[in-house]
């Protein structure tokens, strides 16, 4: 997708300090961490966020999850705790509008998220 920031940093136009990658996801270090550990875990195809997935993309979804699961136990912070977002429009926080899920750990977390 033209213009997409995260589209750009899938195809190596825009720099990004990757800690993953596979045929449908890329894993990125969020630029503003708000943890400290915030990665970004983003679906290589180009969806706007969760709105426009259809039920065929649903495989995808658990895919995420147990990359972000794998990420945890290899970095050492599964036991202790992560949280998994995505944020979906405006109102509830997104800002870049290609999907994707914050991974963070290394703090304690309130609930409810602000
Ligand atoms: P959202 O607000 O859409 O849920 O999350 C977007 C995230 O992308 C934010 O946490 C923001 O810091 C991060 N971000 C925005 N632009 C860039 C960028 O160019 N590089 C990286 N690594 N992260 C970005």
């Amino acid at each position: 997708m033209r213009d997409c920031i995260f589209c750009k940093i899938i195809n190596g136009e825009i720099p990004a300090k990757k800690v993953f990658e596979d045929d449908r996801v890329v894993v990125i270090e969020d630029i503003s961490p708000a943890a400290p550990v915030h990665l970004l875990i983003i679906p290589r195809k180009h969806f706007v966020n969760a709105l426009d997935m259809l039920p065929t993309d649903c495989e995808l979804v658990g895919h995420v999850f147990q990359v972000a699961a794998a990420i945890a136990r290899e970095k050492g912070f599964a036991e202790k705790g992560f949280r998994v977002v995505n944020n979906n429009n405006a109102g509830a926080g997104q800002s870049v509008f290609h999907i994707h899920f914050h991974l963070l750990a290394g703090r304690d977390f309130i609930w409810p998220p602000g």
